[in-house]
């Protein structure tokens, strides 16, 4: 069993859409307000094995609407981390838990820890004794298809074979109680969800009294020779030019965002930015800042 939903965790749930009470039965939750139904969902984990995930995702439209169009990137994102899965690459594994060893370092998460976009729960393999509650939420509910037959995927990150809380839905209706969450981590994600701002509301909004948002994003305007190395240069033309040559649709990101851009936003959706960190070489160009809820309406682009 690699996903699962603690009773801790359903004490914690609401339904996505109205925030109401929810029922949950044999075959999915139901709103008791609303009336919605959000069903389990059968996913293979590999070995002829298969896990049950609850999807929270509330009905999206396709066609060239605004969710239609988000739905294109987020299926090319699909598409990457399914041929990512394909190689189960060590090297690549490393190299990523490598790279994000520092990160962690700097920032201690504590207590009861939403993942947004939190994909198999990786962030598990840094988190420590000081996290009680761990749940991990994405749209992509087929993350953990054949997981169990990655064996340096679970040799890389030994977390992964133990059972993940994991909830399918979107960041913007998250199916969570107000006040549930110490922490909020938006790690990689700000850029690939329909609509940031909301996804700022929601995390304000599950996370309580005295809790801190940890976001981690690529950073457009510095993404510039001077943060990048040589060979993480190099490293990223030749990325551009292979993928350019099996796809046209490259970029997998539904949107891009400048410092000032992340901080404005930080502003209007009512967080302070309380501490901001700059990756080392090769990722220079990313950030991870820590922010709480401002306590006044005053509007305050701090942190620069
Ligand atoms: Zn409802």
């Amino acid at each position: 069993m690699f996903v699962k939903i603690d009773s801790e965790v359903v004490k914690l749930l609401c339904c996505s859409s109205c925030k109401g009470s929810i029922d949950i039965a044999e075959n999915g939750a139901c709103c008791r307000a609303c009336g919605l139904r959000f069903p389990f969902v059968k996913v293979d984990v590999g070995h002829g094995m298969s896990d049950r995930v609850l999807d929270f995702r509330v009905f999206v439209p396709l066609g060239n609407n605004r969710h239609g169009l988000w739905n294109k990137v987020q299926l090319l994102y699909e598409s990457f981390h399914i041929e990512s899965m394909k190689e189960d690459s060590l090297q690549e594994y490393l190299a990523e838990i490598e790279s994000a060893r520092e990160i962690y370092k700097e920032y201690t998460l504590a207590g009861r820890v939403l993942d947004v976009g939190g994909h198999q729960g990786r962030l598990r393999y840094f988190l420590g004794g000081d996290v009680n509650l761990y749940i991990s939420v994405d749209p992509f509910i087929n993350v953990f298809e054949n997981i169990g037959e990655k064996k340096n995927l679970l040799t890389a990150y030994p977390c992964l074979k133990e059972p993940c809380n994991f909830i399918s839905c979107y960041g913007e209706c998250l199916p969570f109680k107000s006040g549930s969450f110490d922490w909020v981590h938006i790690r990689s994600v700000l850029d690939h969800v329909a609509d940031p701002s909301l996804v700022l509301r929601e995390a304000r909004r599950v996370i309580c009294k005295g809790g801190k948002l940890l976001v981690g994003l690529a950073i457009m305007d510095r993404y510039r020779p001077e943060f990048v190395s040589f060979s993480g240069r190099a490293v990223n033309i030749v990325k551009y030019l292979v993928k350019g040559l099996l796809r046209r649709d490259i970029d997998d990101h539904a949107t891009r965002f400048t410092h000032q851009q992340l901080l404005e936003l930080a502003a209007m959706t009512g967080w302070r930015v309380i501490k901001q960190y700059w990756q080392k070489p090769p990722f220079a160009h990313c950030i991870h800042a820590c922010w709480e809820t401002a306590e006044s309406c005053a509007l305050s682009n701090g942190g620069k």
